[in-house]
């Protein structure tokens, strides 16, 4: 059975097709630059790129031209549609409703477009990105995998904030958490690492890309996690604040002048490493200049590591133990001086007891298996 995984972003579709009898990943690439002049699609077989330099105007010329991609006589593996089998989507928001992927019908896609309100960025690309692939797809299953849905255990502790209660009503003001998908897959390749069973184990995932989060697992169930209302909350990312005193936001909108769009952008996109450092949003060019020297490069790491290593510290707290952190995606799988500093920094706390692992997520990976075992439900 082969398994196409689809995730739209805002002007992207990254896809990859699984076969799932065999395990394996038979292609993938990505679609940028979508709506622009400037569009193209880089296609990997095997270890091989092909790149096509191609006008796309929306999700559904971007998506037919990946379907055509797919059934290329040079560049493809499969002959017509209906050897997609299923197609899984990667979806950010799905409110309290959705705990685990589900199949879309009719009611999910409304659900999902409903759930825009709370994800503006990233629900109305997947929402846009499943029409058209239903459109072209019309006979094939499709699935939608939640980033939050895996953060649904966490309990009202933890995902209520200080405000008032009846805000959480009114609005869904409440903590949601994401990367949900990356944070089970490594959960789960790490209970098999550590030849435990997940529903006894307690391990903290750290999800270190270019966006950052860390969840608190306690046997299997997300019981906190570093994100919040938004995927603003928390760690230091690459151009994102991270936790602030929420007055801070007033007075800089007074101190520069800067309206709500602004500052949400100040805060979003010229934050995190990027503006502490002023150099750039990517660890491996401030590994570089700090390296060469620069401070304020050193600073920026410096304060990654630091809320890295509370946040740490405070779900050991929260779990009562902890018996393995996990580091994944671009930081935490490559920056072995991350590793270093943690483990020397964390040894009282760390002891012989709790192990730190470098897992690679695959969060398409899951995304197929997810698709793959509700549609064997529906069979
Ligand atoms: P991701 O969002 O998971 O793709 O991660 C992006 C972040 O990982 C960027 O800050 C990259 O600089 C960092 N990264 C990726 N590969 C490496 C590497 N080999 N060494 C250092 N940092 C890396």
């Amino acid at each position: 059975m082969n398994i196409l995984v689809v995730n739209c972003g805002s002007s992207s579709i990254k896809y990859q097709l699984f076969c799932m009898e065999k395990h394996i990943s038979l292609l993938s690439g990505i679609a940028e630059k979508i709506g622009s002049s400037e569009s193209f699609i880089i296609h990997h077989k095997g270890d091989k790129l092909h790149k096509v330099k191609i006008a796309l105007n929306d999700y559904f010329s971007g998506i037919e031209k990946i379907a055509q991609l797919l059934m290329h006589p040079a560049w493809g593996v499969i002959k017509d549609k209906s050897q997609i089998h299923a197609i899984g989507h990667r979806v950010v928001h799905g409110g309290e409703e959705f705990r685990s992927s589900v199949l879309i019908d009719k009611y999910v896609m409304k659900r999902i477009k409903f759930y825009s309100k709370l994800a503006p960025l990233h629900n109305p690309p997947a929402y846009n990105g499943i029409k058209a692939t239903k459109k072209l797809f019309s006979d094939t299953k499709q699935v939608a995998v939640f980033d939050t849905a895996f953060h649904q255990t966490m309990p009202e502790e933890a995902f209520l904030y200080g405000l008032p209660y009846k805000l959480y009503k009114k609005y869904c003001i409440r903590r949601y958490g994401f990367h949900g998908t990356s944070h089970r897959y490594v959960a789960q390749a790490a209970a098999k690492e550590l030849k435990k069973p997940l529903e006894k184990l307690k391990l903290i995932t750290c999800h270190l890309g270019n966006g950052c989060s860390i969840a608190a697992i306690k046997h299997g169930r997300s019981v906190d996690t570093s994100m919040g209302f938004t995927p603003l909350e928390g760690l230091v990312m690459g151009t994102r604040c991270g936790d602030i005193d929420p007055a801070l936001v007033g007075y800089i909108m007074e101190k520069e002048k800067l309206n709500i769009e602004q500052v949400n952008a100040l805060m979003n996109r010229k934050s995190g490493l990027l503006g502490i450092s002023g150099i750039s949003n990517d660890m491996r060019d401030l590994l570089t200049c700090a390296k060469a020297g620069n401070k304020r490069a050193r600073l920026a790491i410096d304060i990654f590591i630091y809320k890295v290593k509370k946040y740490i510290g405070s779900y050991i707290a929260a779990m009562n133990g902890a018996d393995a952190i996990i580091l994944t995606a671009g930081i935490g799988e490559n920056v072995s001086v991350i590793k270093a500093r943690l483990l020397r920094e964390l040894s009282n706390v760390i002891g012989e007891k709790i192990k730190m692992l470098t897992i690679h997520t695959e969060e398409e990976r899951l995304i197929a298996l997810d698709t793959f075992k509700l549609i064997q439900n529906k069979k």
